[in-house]
Parts: structure tokens; sequence; C-alpha cells
């Protein structure tokens, strides 16, 4: 369970993420999503504890990460990345790159990189190199790496904006499927309002640093808080 509270980031006097709160819970997916430059990478690195935060705390299962004075460090946070440009390590194997940062013996972690690999139906790649794999591979790849350590809290950071549209549909659920199963808490980050219907369980829609309107999809989109809002969402269909 993740949980933010009252975050707030100024760049050069402007506040870019505005006192933004949420709670994401086990096995629910929630979408920040908004226009371009509203603030959502910058809370989704607040949390990943590469940026830090002016105001605000945040808490996972209810034990406090992060506040203005303490601060726990990120490769400590236990909390799972995937991002559009989180590249596989050229030089390392499949089997390595899903392998690495794990902990335990070298044919634990080769077990464990075989079994998420069948997960994501790829573990006839394990000693091969990354680009020997399509894109769309890859990006299997980089799913099974960021679910390797089992994380409780997942962000994602437009993960699957690099893909063409059939290949898309496959990794999305397939992604789903594979987060409700070991209920991650996921916080997911999109500018598309067709993925966040798709994806989500809760809708937080973002505006110029703030959270304007929050709550399932069906309602969010059958009851937009604002003309902007309804201008954002014209373009699902
Ligand atoms: P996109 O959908 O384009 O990825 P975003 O919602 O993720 O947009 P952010 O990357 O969080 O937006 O940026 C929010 C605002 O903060 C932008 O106006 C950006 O220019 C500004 N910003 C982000 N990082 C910095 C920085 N290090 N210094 C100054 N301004 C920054
Ligand atoms: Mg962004």
């Amino acid at each position: 369970r993740l949980e933010i509270r009252n975050i707030r980031r100024f760049f050069e006097g402007r506040a870019v993420v505005d006192d933004v709160s949420l709670t994401v819970l086990p096995g629910q997916v929630t979408c920040l999503l908004g226009p371009s430059g509203c603030g959502k990478s910058t809370t989704l690195r607040m949390i990943a504890g590469v940026e830090m935060q002016d105001e605000g705390e945040i808490y996972v299962d209810g034990k406090l990460i992060c506040d203005t004075i303490f601060r726990v460090p990120p490769e400590r946070r236990e909390i799972g990345l995937m991002f559009q440009d989180f590249a596989l390590f050229p030089h390392l194997s499949v089997g390595d790159n899903v392998a690495f940062g794990l902990k335990g013996g070298k044919d634990q972690k080769r077990a464990r990189a075989r079994e998420l690999l069948d997960r994501v139906s790829l573990a006839q790649y394990i000693d091969d190199y990354p680009h020997q794999l399509s894109g769309g591979e890859q990006q299997r790849v980089a799913l099974a790496r960021a679910l390797a350590p089992s994380p409780k809290i997942m962000l994602m950071d437009e993960p699957f904006s690099g893909l063409d549209n059939r290949l898309r549909d496959g990794i999305r659920d397939e992604t789903l499927s594979l987060l409700k199963e070991e209920d991650t808490a996921v916080l997911l980050v999109t500018h598309e309002p067709e993925e966040a219907m798709r994806m989500a369980d809760e809708i937080a829609l973002m505006r110029d640093g703030r959270i304007v309107q929050q709550g399932a999809p069906y309602n969010v989109y059958t009851r937009p808080v604002d003309k902007a809002a309804v201008a954002f969402f014209s373009d699902v269909n």
C-alpha cells in the first residue's frame, strides 16, 4: 500500500507538483493521467526516491519512507520501476538482465529469472542478448526484470508508449495479469485517456501539478469535472 500525502515540488518558484495526495492499494492499478508537463513524472520520481519533495510525506505499508528531513534511499524502498526509456543492459544476457539486483546464489537467481521469463513466454531466450530480440520482446524482458524481486509497489511511466498498437494490447494485458497475481500496488503514469480507461481501477486526473478529479474510470469519464476534462477525454473512443 502506497500513500503520498500533500506532496509539493517547486522548480524556479513554480509548484510543478502541487499538494498531491494519493493512496494505491495492493492489487490495484491507479493511473496518474494528464497532459504533457502536468507533473506526472516528477511525482513518480519523488516516490522512487530519485528526486526529493519540498513538502509532504510518502508511506509504504504505513511506514514513512520519506518526508522533508528523513529519507530512505531509492535502492532500499523495494519499489519496482518500469519506464519507457528504462533500457536493458546490452552487455548482459536476457537471463542476467532479469536476475540483476536479485539476492541469493547464482542458481537461485537463474531459476527466478527463468520463472519470470516463462511468464512472459520468453524462457527460450534466456541466454540470448537484448539486441537479438524485437522491441516488444525487450519490453517483456523489462517487465520480467521489474517483477523479479516481487516489489510490493510498481511505478510505471508510459511503459507501453514505444510499442505498436497490436503488440501493445497483448503486453498491457500480460502486464496487468502478472501484477494482479502478485497483488502489487501499481501507479501507472500516462497521458493517454484510452490507456487509463483500459488499465486503471482508479484514475487520478492531473492538471498543472494538481489532481483535479479522482475516481473509477467510468465515473471520471462519464462525469468529467469541467470543460477541460471533457476536452481531454474527447479523444477516447
Ligand atoms: P510528459 O507527459 O510530457 O512526460 P509530465 O507530466 O511527466 O509530462 P514532468 O516531467 O513531471 O511532466 O514535468 C512537469 C513540469 O516540471 C514541466 O513543466 C517541466 O518542465 C518541469 N520540470 C521537470 N523537471 C524539472 C527540472 N529538473 N528543472 C526545472 N523544471 C523541471
Ligand atoms: Mg513524463
